[in-house]
């Protein structure tokens, strides 16, 4: 998933040809200023450094979230933090708010991700599923999206998290109606989900195929 829900501005790519220095993703929230973790982890930071000896000055209020993958995401200029040191974030966990702290000028939040050595950075679209592009992204999706090895159901862009049971090494979701999914199957190449509604009827749905990254592929 994306960092905002709605549409999510680029206006400076990671490392492109006219700012080949920069290493983060700048996103522009033009529906929502919340800045909502796109994966599962921990943060590890929170904080804003004003010692301009420090050049992490720079990166204003920042949260840093570990992926328990290798990865260090980054994410600068916040208004406020809403995140703790040590808190186990989700996919759309609220991290804070859209601002313009530290060498900023306009809001906007800039969106790094390192490997573990702390200094190689990755491309931060590719890692959230967009292109390395100016351009609005909209994140909005309904459906089923598997990022960090577990499958979770979406709805208008928002994952429904707490509602997975894993009974007898089984996945069931009981949805936000109290829908259960009972059953994944795949027929003719494509994966459908079924489930039972509380009247006796079976009712089904297509499952989407994504990438650990939550990207359709
Ligand atoms: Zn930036």
């Amino acid at each position: 998933m994306l960092i905002f829900r709605g549409r999510n501005r680029v206006t400076s790519g990671y490392r492109l040809p006219d700012r080949p220095g920069h290493n983060g993703l700048d996103v522009v929230g033009d529906d929502s200023h919340d800045v909502l973790c796109p994966v599962s982890g921990t943060v590890k930071s929170s904080t804003m450094i004003t010692n301009k000896n420090d050049s992490t000055w720079e990166w204003g209020n920042y949260v840093r979230v570990d992926d328990g993958e290798g990865n260090r995401l980054f994410f600068c200029h916040l208004d406020s933090r809403a995140v703790k040191v040590g808190q186990k974030v989700n996919p759309g966990d609220r991290l804070g708010v859209m601002g313009n702290t530290g060498y900023s000028f306009g809001a906007h939040t800039h969106f790094e991700v390192r490997k573990s050595d702390g200094r190689t950075t990755i491309d931060p679209a590719a890692y959230l599923g967009i292109p390395n592009a100016k351009g609005t992204y909209t994140e909005g999706k309904t459906g089923w999206v598997q990022a960090c090895k577990s499958w979770y159901w979406y709805e208008d862009g928002a994952p429904v998290m707490a509602s997975w049971r894993q009974i007898d090494g089984r996945w069931y979701y009981l949805g936000p109606d109290g829908r259960m999914v009972d059953d994944l199957q795949t027929i003719d190449g494509k994966e459908y989900f079924f489930f039972t509604e509380s009247a006796g009827g079976r009712l089904h749905g297509e499952m989407a195929q994504t990438d650990e990254t939550g990207a359709l592929v």
